[in-house]
């Protein structure tokens, strides 16, 4: 039995510490929103009044946080309660440079780290089925693989520090752009006259095929469980899309990468976002390109 802090309890971080309890762990959890304290409370977790009374006995440290201004906050203050050798996780989405920094903080203090971002949503949070990018020395990685493995179905060492955050931010930038992409295709084919199905039974056997459009299809009918089918609710919020777009245009321009569709894709979800749909789900992208002109 390891005892696990878990500090952020929100939407991601409460399925994924009531796995870790389930698994046999003792969990000690600590977050700002009593609302969020009493559903971890139901699922087992013991609620600590502070970060650092949640990580002073800990074995392992694993942080859920908005954005990488949080980790930093908390890894400022909760690395100096933690016991010598724990294991820092950090599974939050957060900018690289962040990401290298809260390794740099945990080190100083004696501590083993990995960020650890994570895809699968909150359906994966809840079914423990996440896929986890994990950036860090191969000593730490081995050690959380044994954590991670209670909340994820697929674990990948994608190297050293910050750079679970960068395959993260590729991966989301395909994405945005794919969903797109198959958004558009769906927004001319309603114009040629073709129907949604003849498109999808075409294009999900041939090469317009990507998870976009067999998985998480932006049209109601063809995937049952596309958020398409069920007015658009989340799923995955293109608030966070934007988010993870912005962040993938960041890094890009700090180390000067040409990515011209990951900034068209940023500008769309931004316009988007601005237009009142940050709650939507992401895929609900095609409802705006149905309505802007041509130009
Ligand atoms: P959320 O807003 O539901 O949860 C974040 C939690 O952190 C909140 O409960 C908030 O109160 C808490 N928090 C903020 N500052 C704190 C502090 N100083 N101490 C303790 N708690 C603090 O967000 P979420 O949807 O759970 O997402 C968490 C992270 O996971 C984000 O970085 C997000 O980008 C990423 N992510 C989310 C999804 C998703 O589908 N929701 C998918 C993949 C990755």
């Amino acid at each position: 039995m390891t005892i696990i802090a878990f500090i952020g309890l929100g939407h991601m971080g409460n399925p994924m510490a009531a796995n870790l309890v389930k698994a046999g762990h003792t969990v000690l959890g600590f977050d700002l929103l009593p609302d969020n304290l009493a559903v971890a409370t139901a699922n087992g977790v013991t609620v600590a009044s502070s970060a650092e009374f949640a990580v002073a006995d800990a074995d392992v440290v694993i942080t859920m946080l908005p954005a990488g201004k949080h980790v930093l906050s908390v890894y400022e203050s909760v690395t100096k309660a933690a016991k010598q050798n724990a294991l820092f996780i950090d599974s939050s989405t957060i900018d690289v440079d962040s990401a290298r920094k809260a390794h740099e903080i945990a080190h100083k203090n004696g501590l083993l780290s990995v960020d650890a971002p994570v895809s699968g949503g909150i359906g994966g949070a809840a079914a423990g089925t996440l896929t986890f990018m994990v950036g860090g020395s191969a000593e730490a990685f081995s050690k959380a693989e044994s954590v991670l493995k209670h909340m994820g179905a697929k674990i990948v060492h994608c190297g050293d520090a910050g750079n679970g955050q960068a395959a993260k931010i590729c991966n989301n930038m395909i994405l945005g752009i794919s969903m797109i992409g198959v958004s558009e295709a769906f927004t001319l084919a309603e114009k040629l006259g073709l129907s949604h199905q003849a498109l999808f039974d075409v294009a999900s056997t041939s090469s317009g095929q990507c998870w976009s459009l067999t998985t998480y299809c932006p049209v109601p009918g063809p995937v049952a469980t596309s958020p398409a089918n069920n007015d658009y609710k989340p799923g995955f919020a293109a608030a966070l899309m934007l988010k993870d777009l912005k962040l993938a245009q960041d890094a890009a321009k700090s180390v000067g990468a040409a990515t011209p569709l990951g900034s068209h894709a940023e500008a769309i979800y931004a316009e988007f976002g601005a237009a009142g749909n940050e709650g939507s789900d992401f895929s609900a992208i095609i409802n705006h390109l149905r309505t802007t002109q041509r130009k």
